[in-house]
């Protein structure tokens, strides 16, 4: 590491290279003293738990089956070898689980 008594050695002339050399060691000085603050739930996600709450609540979502019923074997479940896969509900439009159910399941209807 160049000292800046070094630095002006090296560039006795110029005062840009002691002043940028100031600036490398404040900068560096602070990005050492950054502190990575603890992650916490923003407003939004205040918002959107109770939304989605709400919906669940509505749709008597559980996660386990009722019986045989479950997301997997619904109509509205998108992808049925998917584990999690959209839920095409007009009441739900949201991921579920394979295992999944709400009081709107339906059979899947046979093919004609
Ligand atoms: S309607 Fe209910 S049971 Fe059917 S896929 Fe959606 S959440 Fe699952």
């Amino acid at each position: 590491m160049f000292s800046e008594v070094g630095c002006r050695q090296l560039h006795p002339q110029s005062s840009r290279v002691a002043a940028t050399f100031e600036t490398a060691r404040w900068y560096v000085r602070s990005v050492a003293d950054y502190v990575i603050p603890e992650p916490e739930p923003k407003e939004i996600d205040e918002t959107l738990s109770m939304e989605l709450s709400h919906l669940a609540a509505n749709a008597v979502l559980k996660g386990h089956p009722s019986g045989d019923e479950k997301c997997e074997n619904c109509r509205y479940y998108l992808e049925p070898t998917a584990d999690l896969s959209y839920c095409w509900h007009s009441k739900l439009r949201i991921l579920v689980g394979a295992e999944w159910w709400c009081q709107w399941w339906d059979a899947i209807p046979d093919e004609p």
